[in-house]
């Protein structure tokens, strides 16, 4: 994008790989997307692709075998590749957030395991914590794992995970009996190793199906059920049960920047779409940019993307300095989600009769953009995170 969705102060490594990312965004995932997303085909290729680049490992520690970058190289780089197609960013995303909480909560014999695997992409991990009757509601789940000597024994059904049957390694959060009064101090993160596929993966553990969804197609979405499913004591992420929401929520941090990310790419796609026809289509003999009605709305898009990409840059700038971003990525996560809707609104406006044909991108986005709305906690649970937060900054004296 030439003016739009710009970010000052990157160093030059940053500005490499993003333009690395760029030509392949441009050359490898929108040629193919439209394809691959109406045949709800899962984008081999391009993991491949995205492998060889080392994005698996983008911000994993190079002690570790990764390219140690930046929370907000990450997240420009997964704006840039929503912009392409927004699936192929939920094939990182998940697995981002898994090796995030490795590295930040894990053990040391966990990290030296996990994250050299995870960096060149033989390990991909999947993120679970909702449940067939809980989203929002986390400290509600009913998903129990008990102590069984050198193991822990789990039963219960988990609901919506994002790559459940490419992954072969799920952090789960699950019920542990550690005698908390508080419901989210028995919670628990474990990881569970597993072989792809849809089944009987391994002895007490499932992968119905793939779930039909509106949009968001290609990526699996998959419930994982838990009958008896034995795993070893040493699967706790951090090795100490009842830390596991904290783990999950600063997992979820990073992810709500992530969503953002999204957003603002599927954004920038609408926008640029609709500018470009709009110079195209002429109406009353003249290019429709020309009335006035759709030159605003292209000023309103235009802003709104700006304004989100700001957003997103400024909580991942914070995360990335140490400091605790929950209500900058809760802000920007529901600014990128309610304008990526509302861009992609417009988008599909400019197009006329047009947007609502398979042949037109923008029919693709209109069914991409609902699902930010909804992801890493829908727009109340930001709103109510962020009022939260700010009414801890500005506690009232009187
Ligand atoms: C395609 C897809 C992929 C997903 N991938 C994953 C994944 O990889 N891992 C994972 O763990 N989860 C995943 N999810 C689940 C997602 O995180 C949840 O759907 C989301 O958190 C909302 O939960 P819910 O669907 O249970 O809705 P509910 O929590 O039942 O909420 C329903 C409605 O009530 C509102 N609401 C709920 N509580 C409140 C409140 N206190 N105040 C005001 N309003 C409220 C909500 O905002 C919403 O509008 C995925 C979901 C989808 C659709």
């Amino acid at each position: 994008m030439a003016r739009l969705a710009q970010t000052a102060g990157l160093s030059e490594i940053q500005q490499e790989i993003l333009s690395t990312v760029k030509t392949f965004v441009d050359k490898e995932i929108i040629p193919a997307a439209q394809e691959l997303e109406h045949s709800d085909t899962y984008p081999a290729e391009i993991v491949e692709g995205m492998k060889e680049m080392g994005l698996f490992g983008l911000t994993i520690p190079e002690e570790y075998g990764g390219l140690g970058e930046s929370l907000l190289t990450y997240t420009l780089v997964v704006e840039e590749i929503a912009r392409g197609w927004m699936s192929v960013s939920g094939v990182i995303n998940t697995h981002f957030i898994v090796a995030h909480m490795i590295r930040h909560h894990g053990t040391e014999q966990q990290k030296q395991h996990y994250l050299p695997k995870m960096a060149e992409g033989s390990i991909r991990g999947a993120f679970s914590m909702s449940e067939p009757d809980l989203g929002s509601d986390v400290a509600a789940i009913k998903t129990r794992a008990k102590r069984d000597g050198d193991s822990y024994v789990i039963d219960g059904s988990k609901m919506w995970l994002t790559n459940g049957s490419t992954a072969n390694l799920v952090a789960t959060l699950v019920k542990t009996d550690e005698g908390a009064e508080k419901a989210h101090q028995n919670l628990t993160a474990f990881l569970v190793d597993k072989p792809e596929g849809y089944g009987e993966v391994a002895p007490g553990l499932s992968v119905p199906g793939k779930i039909d969804k509106m949009g968001y197609k290609g990526v699996d979405t998959t419930e994982l059920v838990f009958d008896g499913h034995r795993v070893a004591a040493d699967a706790v992420l951090g090795g100490t049960p009842g830390k596991g929401f904290a783990q999950m929520m600063d997992g979820v941090e990073v992810g709500r920047v992530n969503v953002a990310a999204r957003a603002c790419g599927i954004a920038i796609r609408a926008f640029e779409l609709a500018v470009d026809y709009a110079q195209q289509r002429k109406t009353f003999g003249k290019p429709i940019a020309q009335h006035q009605a759709i030159g605003f709305k292209l000023a309103e898009m235009a802003t709104k993307v700006e304004a989100a990409h700001l957003m997103m840059v400024n909580a991942a700038r914070l995360k990335d300095s140490g400091a605790r971003n929950d209500v900058e990525a809760g802000m920007a996560k529901l600014i990128a989600s309610e304008y990526c809707k509302e861009v992609t609104d417009d988008a599909f406006r400019i197009h006329g009769g047009y947007g609502y044909s398979k042949e037109y991108e923008i029919e693709r986005l209109m069914r991409e953009a609902p699902f930010l709305l909804i992801g890493e906690g829908t727009s109340e649970i930001q709103k109510t995170i962020i009022s939260k937060g700010l009414l801890r900054e500005y506690a009232s004296r009187g």
